[in-house]
């Protein structure tokens, strides 16, 4: 599929470790290389704040997603190409997901896990056939990896399913498989036979 928009999910904190904002400053870099408009949550703190800067400083284009409530405390970013203020999280939350083909989680904390597993699940639901991916910079994620594997193993989740997650360490290698991204058939939730 041709990658237009994605979203990237991330930390309102930077993290104890360099390594987070360098792979912040890298996501946005790549992005904005490859043409692809990013999508986020509109802050200037933490992770958001560096991956928004990176694309911005690289020629890239910026729409963030800010709450009403929240623009003080995230301190709204007044650089981007386009900051949209909307009435709650709900709305942030839906808009990201309307504007974008794709969804990246940088490392980060509930905020961040919260978006993923809530835009995943409408994907498990069939509103949307968009491809998802953790950027497992410094093994941040993998350990979740093994945890959502064994949700398969458990019988709880679909293989089909968790294949809508991937894992990378490199934006390039995660933006080049949702490139290649073959979105499942999806029967509705409620009515799907067993595999
Ligand atoms: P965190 O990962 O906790 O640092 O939060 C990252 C981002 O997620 C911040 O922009 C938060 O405003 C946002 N966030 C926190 N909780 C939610 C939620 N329930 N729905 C949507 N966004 C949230």
């Amino acid at each position: 599929m041709a990658l237009q928009s994605v979203c990237v999910f991330c930390g309102a904190s930077t993290g104890t470790n360099p390594l987070y904002r360098e792979a912040a400053e890298n996501l946005g870099r790549t992005l904005a290389e490859r043409g692809i408009r990013l999508i986020y949550g509109g802050g200037a703190v933490g992770l958001m704040g560096v991956v928004a800067d990176a694309a911005m400083v690289a020629g890239g284009e910026v729409i963030g997603i800010i709450p009403q409530s929240l623009k003080r405390a995230e301190v709204g970013h007044n650089g981007l190409t386009r900051l949209e203020v909307v009435d709650g999280m709900h709305a942030r939350k839906a808009r990201m997901a309307e504007l974008s083909d794709g969804f990246i989680a940088l490392p980060g904390g509930l905020g961040t896990l919260e978006e993923l597993f809530e835009v995943w699940t409408w994907g498990q639901l069939g509103y949307h056939a968009k491809p998802l991916g953790l950027l497992d910079v410094n093994n941040f994620y993998s350990k979740l990896g093994n945890f959502l594997d064994h949700l398969v193993d458990e019988g709880f989740v679909r293989a089909k399913h968790r294949a809508m997650l991937q894992l990378c360490d490199s934006p390039d290698a995660l933006l080049d498989a949702f490139s290649q991204w073959q979105p499942i058939e999806q029967a509705r939730w409620h009515d799907r036979e067993p595999d």
